[in-house]
């Protein structure tokens, strides 16, 4: 068990399970919250402290391993450890309207999509809501370190297809919002999913609201088959659909991704067919450069096809923009750095 993945309530049970008044769980919430490892945290018996190490597999769950800074754009990219040893990365961006946290929810990924180097190895393991939430604190900690000021929007963007993870991701959800805790408005939060259509309908069922974002990258069901796998389950009818009734249940307006490949998915029939697919319905389509994956055999498209892929897009009325690349000199797409970390660690033990 990790301490963070615990709510309020819990962490007073287990105060008082293990022979302390009930005040303690708050003191200790409050410490797990701004990163502080038990025995940090001073309001705490010591003994008590010692107790806990003992008891659980680990407090905080996340570590931070290392840290690298983009020259271009003041973006941050993470590594860290989780207590067995495994290894998942994530993106802080400042922004002018906030500071936002690109998070994992899976070690590794099973969607294994031809543009992305996170499902290269396939999954290893989910995420517990509390290393999810874990990515949030530890870096709270470090950027307040240096006097700035804590994230206020999270992407689940980084390794791993959250609707796959989706008891430990709502989990996460609640915790996140939690008014005694960190408090993230729930339209600050972020879910981007390959387009699981069944596990969308049940977010919308189970009162889950989270800004929700779909990794379309095409605007036909056999182009979108050729570089996304779920595609073969679901039909872009289906996920649709479900995009809709998540509309219907939480009036929240779908955020589209479309990741322009050259060759795959940037000509001007993609962009009148997607416009076509897309009309009437409440959304904004993102567009992403792609950022190349060595292992992948895949062209990023030109800027300016970008640009002309936009412009007709919005010609045809569907609010879209280019989302602006962070990190790119850091390795910032999905998957990438932990492999390159990976691989460098091997090498280090083979020489
Ligand atoms: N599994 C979820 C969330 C993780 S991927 C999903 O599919 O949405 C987050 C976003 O980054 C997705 O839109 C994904 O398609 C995109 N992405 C992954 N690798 C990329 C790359 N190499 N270049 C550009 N975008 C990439």
């Amino acid at each position: 068990m990790i301490l963070l993945d615990c709510d309020l309530t819990q962490l007073r049970a287990l105060a008082q399970e293990t022979g302390q008044l009930a005040f303690r769980g708050d003191q200790l919430y409050r410490g797990l919250l701004a990163g502080l490892h038990v025995e940090e945290i001073s309001t705490l018996p010591k003994a008590w402290a010692m107790q806990l190490r003992a008891r659980c597999d680990a407090d905080q769950g996340v570590t931070i391993e290392r840290d690298w800074k983009s020259d271009k754009d003041g973006s941050r990219k993470f590594l860290y450890r989780l207590y067995d040893g495994n290894l998942i990365e994530g993106v802080w961006m400042p922004h002018a309207y906030g500071n936002t946290l690109c998070v994992s929810t899976q070690v590794g990924c099973r969607m294994n999509c031809a543009f992305c180097a996170s499902g290269l190895d396939g999954l290893v393991r989910n995420l517990s809501a509390g290393e999810i939430l874990g990515q949030i604190v530890a870096v709270n900690r470090d950027t307040r370190a240096q006097g700035l000021s804590p994230i206020d929007r999270v992407v689940l963007m980084g390794s791993g297809e959250p609707l796959d993870n989706y008891e430990q991701v709502t989990r996460f959800l609640t915790l996140a919002a939690d008014p005694d805790g960190l408090g993230l408005s729930r339209r600050n939060v972020t879910l981007s999913t390959c387009g699981l259509a069944d596990g969308i309908r049940r977010l919308a069922d189970d009162g889950y609201t989270p800004t929700l974002t779909i990794s379309l990258h095409a605007s036909d069901d056999a182009s979108r088959r050729k570089i996304m796998p779920i595609a073969r389950k679901y039909s872009i009818a289906q996920v649709l659909d479900a995009c809709k009734y998540y509309f219907d249940k939480t009036g929240r307006r779908i955020g589209f991704e479309y990741t322009v490949i050259d060759g795959v998915n940037a000509s001007a029939a993609h962009a009148e067919r997607l416009a076509r697919l897309l009309r009437g319905m409440a959304c904004h389509v993102n567009l992403i450069g792609l950022n190349v994956v060595a292992e992948r055999d895949l062209r990023a498209a030109h800027a300016r096809a970008i640009r002309v892929f936009e412009q007709r897009l919005s010609a045809l009325g569907i609010s879209c923009t280019v989302r602006r690349s962070m990190g790119s000199d850091i390795q910032g797409a999905c998957g990438q750095l932990r492999r390159a970390h990976i691989a460098a660690q091997t090498e280090r033990v083979e020489s």
